[in-house]
């Protein structure tokens, strides 16, 4: 392997460290890098902000660490040297943290978010901010207040939503994994409309101290990658307690590589996979069915044991999604009001503190994050909170019980990501209704707390990717790793 010349698309965070291990500079490969960001992101637009002075330095101590051999050179940390992008809910030092709205363009924060803490900690390259829906609400990234994110595989098509930067740019070889959010599909969705891996942990499993809140019961952070391995690895740097953050889970994390080599030599009939009826009705389109089903003939195949069964309550997912979603994100908009962060609307047009607010609240915010606001609020309101937030929340309930009852019988669950393969840019930006049924297979595990992955498992005619999911246990990353490497060895 020739770090050098190896196409910056292929690249893995296993050829990096045997690269730089064997005398590549940590500090050209950040270069050439920024060199592809140049080259594509004029078209692509995944990137808000590079942070080059902090990347570079990083590579020059890894470059270092690197030359000194021995102990110094056998201690570099898991990610020594791989060039990784953030998406732009999560603050950094040294750049803006906008989260894809104006309401914080100017908003500079005073910290690193944990997850940004302990990449760095264990070498990776931050090589800037990636674009994103506003605040995390989109399917298509569209809502972005900076401008939409194109589909590296086809610039017509959407990267998906709302982390289409991260996606997009590990897709297009800008950088080798990256760091998105998932409240009800933003890492999967994306990362099945680019061809690339994404994972969303359980909820809990990966502290959110320096995320920018959207819906906290449904939040979470995840990685994108090219190879399951590559995600495994970012995941165990990632994930663990936090003492800064109190809804993050104080478990051990496992070792996820070496449960995934471990796994290797057991028997694949150990595994039962479950294949939800729910998730292959009527309205899926016809060539990511023939792909997932595909993917899940060939590990029958395999010998794992391939279930059918039955998650009777999945059609209530998207309504249920939709009312808490937008009710915990008309609480935590709530603090942007121009007096503590970014955009305050100029003393001419506001009089009054009353008119400040609203002015900047509408000035501030796009036309999607009103919506959400106003819906959100209406479902908390007196006299339709039983209604709807509570209806919403036992339904919920229901939906976590359909997983734990299947999970009885199968160690993980199989569907498509997404109904369709990446759609056209404008295709659906003018009817929410449209857009909020792209996830209608990703907000059931947001919604139970369960993990789950997007893993690629074919190419429609017109060559766009389509992703398999594989849904599993709390805390039980390890097989749905296992499953996704089974999957991903049949492409
Ligand atoms: N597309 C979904 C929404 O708009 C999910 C977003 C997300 O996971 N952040 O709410």
């Amino acid at each position: 392997m020739n770090l050098e010349t190896k196409s910056t698309e292929r690249l893995t965070i296993h050829d990096v460290r045997k690269g730089l291990a064997s005398g590549s500079s940590a500090v050209a490969l950040a270069e050439r890098h920024y060199s592809c960001i140049t080259e594509t992101d004029p078209n692509v637009h995944a990137w808000l902000a590079l942070t080059r002075e902090r990347a570079m330095a990083q590579a020059e101590c890894i470059d270092e660490q690197f030359h000194a051999g021995g102990e110094v050179a056998n201690s570099v940390g898991l990610l020594a040297g791989v060039p990784v992008g953030v998406k732009d809910v999560l603050v950094m030092q040294g750049a803006p943290a906008t989260a894809g709205s104006k309401i914080l363009e100017d908003y500079q924060p005073p910290y690193d978010a944990t997850v940004v803490t302990r990449l760095e900690a264990a070498g990776a390259v931050l090589m800037g901010k990636l674009n994103c829906d506003e605040f995390a609400m989109g399917s298509s990234n569209e809502n972005s207040a900076y401008g939409p994110v194109k589909n590296p595989r086809s610039l017509e098509h959407v990267p998906g939503g709302s982390s289409g930067g991260s996606a997009a740019a590990v897709a297009a070889g800008n950088c080798v994994a990256s760091l998105g959010s998932d409240t009800g599909g933003s890492i999967r969705q994306p990362a099945s409309f680019c061809g690339v891996v994404g994972v969303l942990p359980t909820y809990s499993r990966v502290s959110r101290y320096g995320l920018i809140a959207f819906a906290s019961s449904l939040d979470r952070v995840g990685p994108f990658a090219r190879t399951v391995r590559d995600a495994a690895k970012v995941l165990s740097v990632i994930a663990g307690h936090d003492p800064l953050d109190a809804t993050s889970s104080s478990r051990p994390v496992p070792d996820y590589v070496a449960e995934l080599d471990a796994s290797a030599t057991r028997p694949a009939s150990e595994l039962r996979l479950g294949v939800p009826a729910e998730y292959f009705s009527d309205g899926l389109d016809p060539e990511v069915r023939t792909a997932v089903e595909g993917a899940i003939r060939q590990l029958g195949e395999k010998g794992c044991v391939v279930k059918p069964i039955s998650l009777p309550h999945t059609r209530y997912a998207i309504p249920a999604y939709y009312v808490i979603a937008t009710a915990e994100a008309s609480a935590n908009l709530a603090r942007f009001d121009g007096v503590r962060y970014g955009y305050r609307a100029p003393a001419e047009e506001a009089k009054t503190l009353s008119e400040m607010y609203r002015r900047t609240r509408d000035k501030g915010f796009g036309a999607e994050v009103k919506r959400r606001i106003m819906l959100g609020t209406y479902v908390l309101s007196a006299g339709y909170y039983d209604a709807y937030y509570k209806k919403a929340q036992q339904v919920r309930r229901l939906i976590t019980q359909d997983f734990l009852d299947a999970f009885k019988e199968v160690d993980a669950i199989l569907t498509p990501t997404a109904p369709t393969p990446a759609f056209l840019l404008g295709e659906k930006s003018d009817d929410p209704l449209a857009m909020y049924l792209a996830d209608i297979f990703t907000v059931t595990a947001n919604l139970a707390g369960i993990c789950g992955m997007s893993v690629p498992c074919g190419r429609s005619k017109t060559d766009l990717p389509i992703g398999l999911q594989i849904l599993g246990k709390h805390f039980d990353e390890s097989t749905v790793f296992r499953v996704a490497q089974m999957a991903e060895d049949l492409q």
